[in-house]
């Protein structure tokens, strides 16, 4: 059955690839951008998702043309690496309100028609980086590891209502944020992935997509890795 799905940030890199899977399966496909429009035959609407207010109307936008959203992945992210002692507050808040706030901001509006609806999937967008940290990335795997404990909060306080909230947790996956990667550091981390290359976004896709069907309705507060082995052995 086609659901109504909302992609954060899906109108490019990952969450465009997301976006596209799920259209493919003839589900209803929102994606929200900051004024760069949506990819042919996507729903688009405008939003940023650090700003309350454009969250809700983003929502209402989605529900009054798709109907209410039953599939929410939170995918929209930023970086701003540097290391502890030279990144300012202001560096780590910025990333925080973004990477896990606006996250939050989503998740609770799509959570009160779950609710209603008694079936909803929430999907997060983290990052290994978020469970195993990296260097000069203190805000950024702040971010990401508080999606965890959210989902899992989640998972307890939603899950006996059919509503799962799942993380997927990608290694380092082609898009405009590691092509800005130091040509050094992108053949470091190609070396240490056990598949030895990035991931293709579809790779990632293919994860939110099942934890979105009915076949994953038992997969709740899970953290999936699509790491090619990267977090092993951490
Ligand atoms: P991109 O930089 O290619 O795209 C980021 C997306 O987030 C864009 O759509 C951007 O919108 C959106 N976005 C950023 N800030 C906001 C905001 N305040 N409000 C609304 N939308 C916003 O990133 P990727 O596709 O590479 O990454 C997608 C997600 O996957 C992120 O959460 C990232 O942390 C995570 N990730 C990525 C990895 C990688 O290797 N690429 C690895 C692990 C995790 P706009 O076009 O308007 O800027």
């Amino acid at each position: 059955m086609p659901r109504t799905v909302l992609v954060t940030g899906g109108n490019r890199g990952i969450g465009l690839a997301i976006a596209q899977e799920f259209a493919k399966q003839g589900d209803r496909v929102a994606v929200t951008h900051r004024g760069s429009g949506a990819p042919d035959g996507l729903f688009g609407v405008q939003c940023d998702i650090t700003d309350s207010a454009a969250v809700d109307a983003a929502f209402t936008t989605v529900e009054a043309e798709l109907g209410p959203v039953e599939v929410l992945v939170a995918n929209a992210g930023i970086t701003d690496d540097t290391l502890l002692l030279r990144m300012s507050e202001e560096q780590f808040t910025r990333v925080l309100d973004t990477n896990l706030t606006g996250a939050f901001r989503c998740a609770k509006r799509a959570s009160a028609k779950m609710l209603r609806a008694k079936w909803g999937r929430i999907i997060f967008i983290s990052s290994v980086v978020g469970l195993y940290g990296g260097p000069g990335q203190v805000n950024y795997a702040a971010s990401k590891a508080g999606l965890v404990g959210m989902a899992r909060s989640i998972t307890r306080e939603l899950g006996s209502r059919n509503i799962t909230a799942n993380v997927v947790a990608p290694g380092f996956i082609e898009t405009d944020m590691t092509d800005a990667l130091p040509e050094a550091r992108r053949a470091e981390i190609i070396n240490a992935v056990p598949a030895g290359r990035l991931a293709q976004a579809s790779e990632v896709a293919a994860a939110v997509t099942w934890l979105a069907g009915d076949s994953a309705a038992y997969v709740s507060g899970a953290v999936i890795p699509v790491d090619g082995g990267l977090g092993m052995g951490h």
